[in-house]
């Protein structure tokens, strides 16, 4: 008990970048490992939500990463979840539905008029 740890760095603060534990190595030394900021992963645009299928990691790893890695095989994959595509896949659906319809209905009122 009692052993001295040193330090690596020189940055006495503690903020989120100096964060550290103590790390007893195989020799029996005490060391200070420098622990990395937390990761946030990718979440929703529209929701909010954190998406799934996409690791949580530090900004500079994902250039490290290949393109499938980061994203999911859909459209707006990687930056809308499922719901919420589904939700403007419909949207998009019932708006042309729609208009289809009001063309039907002037038509109709076009064909009566002209009788
Ligand atoms: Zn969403």
């Amino acid at each position: 008990m009692g052993q001295r740890v040193t330090y690596r760095r020189r940055l006495s603060y503690n903020t989120k970048s100096n964060g550290k534990k103590i790390i007893k190595t195989p020799g029996g030394k005490l060391t200070i490992q420098y622990t990395k900021k937390r990761a946030t992963g990718p979440s929703c645009g529209d929701c909010g939500k954190s998406l799934p299928g996409i690791p949580a990691l530090r900004p500079i790893e994902y250039s490290r990463l290949s393109k499938s890695q980061k994203t999911v095989s859909r459209a707006y994959g990687g930056s809308r979840c499922a719901g919420c595509v589904r939700e403007r896949i419909v949207r998009a659906f019932l708006i042309e539905e729609q208009k289809i319809v009001k063309k039907v209905l002037k038509a109709q009122q076009v064909a009566e008029k002209s009788k």
